[in-house]
């Protein structure tokens, strides 16, 4: 690679970077960060489009063959930043703190660089600016809208920073990578009475105590325990005062399921078992799902293909397998759904790292910003 170009490249990624943090946006909501990012394109003399609101595309090299694309998520988080940091976040209660400002930034340095010997790529290569990554979601829509379609997608790669990483590293893994998630709410019905009577009443308390607890066999005994799955109650509510039995409780919480083969069957037996219990305690109760993102599964021959090359590329030393996937979620498993894909986790760990990824005080080294735009740019390059 031509390392005199990068050293260029990077100061204009940092500033790209140091913009997007300022001015975080939220969900499918994101039209300055857009705006930074289709600017940023024109100054590159790229060409780009809209195909959803605040979802960019742009096109590089030959336009006739098979596209390989390469995705970057926009959106922040409601957080309250507490770095300290001279571009900290001018927006009160919210932050960059799953580091999508670098995604973007990473992924314009890479066109920077593709732009600069565009003649010598040797297919077509799709550039994917998506919002509402942290819900609800802006890959799907733009899949709908034909992200994937013209020029035919054959292949992709993101990338996240991964605060375990220290900077300068990249992390491959392959399979199912990280979760669905899917957030529920239960409403139980019982019927009210006084406190010293129970037998007069039916304590919706009681009930979904049972239900928290029996839940929890699904992991314990339905499902194999080598296939990771979490049931979280996140919220209860209900009741009125000590000596009244409650006539009705509201619990929420999420699922969290890596197999894809095995959500449609978690979330039936969930219900089933949920309106069961509350049944045998004599309440009702109505269970409501709200489906999430679906597992991320990286394509193993298309992870071990990127793995490969990154290593040749960046050095051996550079480049490791992770041992474990990730209970979080991810929507670019829509595309993984569609064609091989693979997540490339990018180290941002230096000497200032405080915290992780969604803490208020997640700080990135920004010497990364230069292996993520390398790993794009090799990708483009190369596969
Ligand atoms: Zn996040
Ligand atoms: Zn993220």
């Amino acid at each position: 690679m031509n390392e005199t170009l990068w050293e260029e490249i990077q100061p204009w990624m940092v500033n790209i970077r140091r913009q997007i943090h300022q001015q975080p946006e939220l969900g499918l909501n994101t039209p300055k960060t857009a705006d930074l990012v289709e600017r940023s394109l024109d100054e590159l003399g790229i060409h780009h489009c809209r195909i959803i609101e605040n979802g960019v595309v742009a096109q590089m090299g030959p336009k006739e063959g098979e596209a390989v694309l390469l995705r970057a998520d926009m959106d922040g988080l409601p957080v309250a930043e507490q770095t300290n940091l001279p571009f900290s976040s001018r927006v009160p209660n919210r932050m960059h703190a799953c580091g999508h400002d670098a995604h973007t930034a990473m992924l314009l340095g890479a066109a920077y660089y593709l732009s600069r010997s565009e003649s010598e790529l040797t297919h077509p290569v799709t550039l994917m600016f998506q919002p509402g990554e942290e819900g609800p979601g802006g890959a799907l829509p733009m899949i709908e809208a034909g992200v994937l379609d013209n020029p035919p997608v054959s292949r992709a790669v993101m990338t996240h920073v991964d605060s375990e990483l220290p900077w300068g590293h990249i992390g491959v893994f392959s399979g199912p990578a990280m979760a669905s998630a899917n957030d529920f709410t239960i409403k139980v019905y019982g019927q009210g009475g006084h406190g010293a009577h129970p037998q007069l009443g039916v304590d919706a308390i009681v009930a979904s105590s049972a239900i928290i607890q029996g839940c929890q066999t699904l992991v314990s005994r339905e499902q194999n325990p080598v296939e990771s799955l979490v049931i979280t109650f996140g919220t209860i509510h209900g009741g009125y005062r000590e000596n009244v039995i409650a006539d009705y409780v509201e619990l929420t919480g999420t699922i969290r399921i890596l197999s894809p083969d095995k959500v449609d069957l978690i979330l039936e037996r969930f219900s089933q078992l949920v309106g069961q219990i509350a049944q045998s305690y004599r309440a009702k109760a109505d269970v409501e799902i709200i489906r999430g993102y679906p597992p991320l599964v990286a394509d193993a021959q298309w992870t071990n293909r990127v793995e490969a090359l990154l290593q040749r590329e960046l050095g051996p030393q550079s480049v490791r397998r992770l041992s474990a996937p990730s209970m979080g979620a991810e929507d670019f498993a829509y595309i993984a759904q569609r064609v091989p894909a693979t997540n490339l986790h990018v180290g941002v760990v230096g000497p200032n790292f405080v915290r992780g990824i969604h803490s208020s005080q997640f700080n990135l080294d920004e010497r990364a910003l230069i292996t993520g735009a390398k790993a794009y740019a090799l990708v483009a390059y190369y596969l």
